[in-house]
């Protein structure tokens, strides 16, 4: 099994790593990772993988049958090979700083209004957020953007740890996905901003709220009865 570097320090820019296998050329399995797959409505990670003097782009990184694939744009990586492996960190970056606003962003609707979120997308440049708010009310909406933006003027510390799933299960917020429970795991990665949030997580975030600078409202949408949508964006 692949170890997650990335789970532990998202801030990992550079790691040397082995290729345990290669697949049709292209699907690389390495002993460890720096680079996050696409899941849990957070994009993959791009990078390189640096063998000698030959680079390999990182296209693409997925979760297949549990393990971590990453796919290369040419052929050349063996197995046993030692590699270096250098993150697309402008991309990640904003992809942990987008992931947390949205983390804040759900905690606060859901503090003020009840809304549980039931779907959220970040890509590079946007979040897209439903959510089940049974109003919408765009000056309303904004509002929330505006508080969402003082909050993240405030020193407040973001961290991450592991908890026993029965301990997990007892923090009333833990899974504000109305839908995607986390799958029948013995611990659970909690993700903490102090003081505003406890959730359920597997992707990157960043230390601190203040690192996420300001966001904009991009768009709302009125997808029909408990479906809202916006968008917004980092600044
Ligand atoms: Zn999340």
């Amino acid at each position: 099994m692949t170890k997650t570097l990335f789970l532990d320090d998202s801030y990992l820019k550079k790691s040397p790593a082995r290729v345990v296998s290669v697949k049709d050329g292209k699907y690389v399995i390495l002993d460890q990772t720096i680079f996050y797959p696409k899941g849990g409505g957070q994009p993959h990670d791009t990078g390189q993988i640096i063998k000698d003097n030959k680079t390999y782009n990182v296209v693409y990184v997925g979760k297949f049958s549990g393990e971590i694939s990453h796919e290369v744009d040419c052929t050349g990586l063996q197995t046993d090979d030692k590699v270096n492996l250098v993150l697309n960190w402008e991309r990640r970056y904003k992809l942990m700083r987008s992931h947390t606003a949205a983390h804040a962003i759900a905690a606060l609707l859901n503090k003020e209004t009840g809304a549980l979120i039931t779907g959220n997308q970040l890509e590079e440049n946007h979040v897209r957020f439903d959510f089940n708010i049974p109003k919408f009310d765009k000056p309303l909406l904004e509002s929330y953007l505006t508080k969402a933006n003082k909050l993240f003027s405030t020193n407040t510390p973001v961290k991450w740890y592991e908890l026993p799933r029965e301990e997990a299960l007892k923090i009333p917020s833990v899974i504000k996905m109305a839908k995607a429970f986390p799958p029948n795991l013995p611990t659970l990665r909690i993700v903490e901003i102090v003081g505003i949030d406890k959730q359920a997580d597997g992707g990157t975030h960043i230390k601190n709220l203040q690192e996420i600078g300001k966001i904009t409202l991009l768009k709302t949408e009125n997808k029909g009865k408990n479906n809202r949508r916006i968008y917004f964006k980092l600044n």
